[in-house]
């Protein structure tokens, strides 16, 4: 019944292999042996099969823990170096026909203000998005076909590029919509978008569909197979994710890998970023009312098990998750965060975070400067790069680059040179005295001497004015 290659969900999300993975990883929860083999075949870099991972899940012998989470930290060394890929999301509306029992958002609840934005307002809210230096937005929207259609979604993303205030500049579009037909995945991937992300929120069907018991969003089959349905229609880069919290982690996870094999079965290519969001409270959402909350320490060994099993994949984690958790999953194997972000529709242009339209509590309320200038005290390189996928370098292409090693000679510089576009543009003056000094010290990892002299060019350029070069 399991099989990687149908395209139909219950057949590629099969739950009787996920039920003996379970019981198989459960039985080898000691077994040395075989956990020392899995985590030097991990060493390789070749991923795991979703049942070698859950093994490592499993394991309760602590050094081997400890093993695994020091190779998840060297892997993430090795293939994103000390880069972490700066985004914001940004709320279109939270119109939505859906009645997904832990989001805020849905259709029954009466008395959250809904809300959309004009294209006007989104404007307002790119141009405070652009003055707080980002390039990288995450757009989100409730699903809603008569308020939110495909063509609003489209116009928004129109509106988003076309806006060019002072230096800033939008240069990358993620979206986080519903599920939606091939054709409108289509248009998407015309409007220039870059990764489509859409989380399962969990790949237990029977409690999928009693955690989404009214609307469109009911129908499992057509949630799972989106990402199908994206790639048909052209998306290179998508973005799989599962709300922690709903249904058993171990269940989760294990369906997580099998949802990233299926694609690399079927498509040659892996999700291009896996994400770990956790239930938060929010307007009429109490996370104690789902019994499968983690603790940090199971949140961070699943982050590092995910590392060590999709090796090429990037991870995001959002501001759901405080500054103490963020620091430890920065090491465990995150490539992307989000700051400064609001996640209400509008909020980027009050003065005070308003929590009316919030979809969840924010738990790291700083700002993006404070979140810049913290990256980099701890040793990371905030970058504001959009280059990839701007280059063409999405899907296997993205992946190449990841194997042959080169991210050294090509995402590095590009770090540095947006991050130096973001010093001059919009840091403040004590984050601009920290990162001018990481940059020095940076510039001297690139390997190829062309590379770096030229990068060092650009950089004096950049302090002229000049914006936007790339690798
Ligand atoms: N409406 C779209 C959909 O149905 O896929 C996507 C946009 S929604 C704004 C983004 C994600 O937020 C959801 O997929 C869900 O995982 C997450 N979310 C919803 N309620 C949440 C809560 N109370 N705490 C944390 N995350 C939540």
């Amino acid at each position: 019944m399991y099989d990687p290659r149908s395209m139909k969900a219950e057949e590629f999300i099969c739950h009787e292999e996920i039920e003996e993975t379970l019981a198989y990883a459960q039985a080898h929860k000691n077994d040395r042996a075989l956990i020392t083999s899995i985590i030097e075949k991990a060493r390789e870099l070749k991923g795991l099969s979703h049942r070698e991972a859950s093994v490592l899940l499993a394991c309760e012998e602590d050094d081997l823990n400890e093993q695994v989470c020091q190779l998840a930290e060297q892997i993430k060394l090795d293939f994103y170096g000390n880069r972490i890929v700066m985004f914001a999301p940004l709320y279109l509306s939270n119109y939505c026909v859906n009645g997904c029992l832990y989001c805020p958002y849905h259709a029954k609840n009466k008395h959250i203000p809904r809300k959309k934005l004009t294209q006007e307002e989104v404007r307002a809210e790119v141009i405070a998005l652009q003055d707080m230096g980002h390039k990288r937005l995450a757009i989100e929207a409730g699903e809603d076909p008569v308020n939110n259609p495909i063509e609003y979604i489209l116009d928004c993303i129109k509106t988003i590029y076309s806006i060019h205030h002072k230096n800033g500049d939008i240069r990358r579009v993620n979206v986080n919509i519903a599920a939606t037909t091939v054709e409108n995945y289509r248009k998407l991937k015309e409007a220039g978008i870059g990764t489509y992300i859409l989380f399962q929120e969990t790949y237990h069907k029977e409690s999928y569909e009693h955690l989404h018991p009214t609307g469109p969003k009911h129908n499992y089959a057509y949630h799972t197979e989106a990402m199908d349905r994206a790639m048909e229609g052209g998306i290179d880069d998508v973005g799989l994710g599962v709300l922690f919290g709903l249904e058993l982690y171990r269940y989760e996870f294990a369906g997580l890998l099998m949802h990233a094999e299926h694609l690399e079965a079927v498509h040659g290519v892996g999700p291009h970023t896996i994400s770990v969001p956790r239930v938060k409270h929010a307007d009429d959402i109490d996370p104690g009312a789902f019994d499968n909350s983690i603790s940090d320490d199971i949140f961070t060994k699943i982050i590092a098990c995910i590392r060590v099993a999709v090796p090429y994949t990037g991870m995001i984690i959002s501001t759901r998750e405080s500054e103490a958790v963020r620091a430890k999953a920065l090491r465990m194997g995150i490539s992307q965060i989000s700051g400064g972000s609001r996640t209400s529709v509008g909020g980027y242009t009050e003065e005070e975070r308003p929590h009316d339209t919030e979809q969840f509590d924010v738990s790291d309320q700083r700002t993006l400067d404070e979140v810049v200038k913290w990256l980099m005290d701890s040793g990371f390189i905030p970058s504001f790069c959009t280059a990839c996928y701007r280059e063409g370098r999405t899907g296997d292409r993205f992946m190449q680059l990841c194997k042959s090693r080169q991210i050294l000679n090509c995402c590095h510089p590009n770090a540095l040179m947006t991050l130096q576009e973001y010093l001059e543009d919009y840091a403040s003056p004590e984050t601009k005295a920290v990162g001018e000094k990481l940059i020095a010290a940076e510039l001297e990892k690139i390997p190829n001497d062309k590379v770096r002299k030229l990068t060092i060019e650009h950089l004096a350029a950049i302090k002229e004015g000049s914006r936007d070069f790339r690798f």
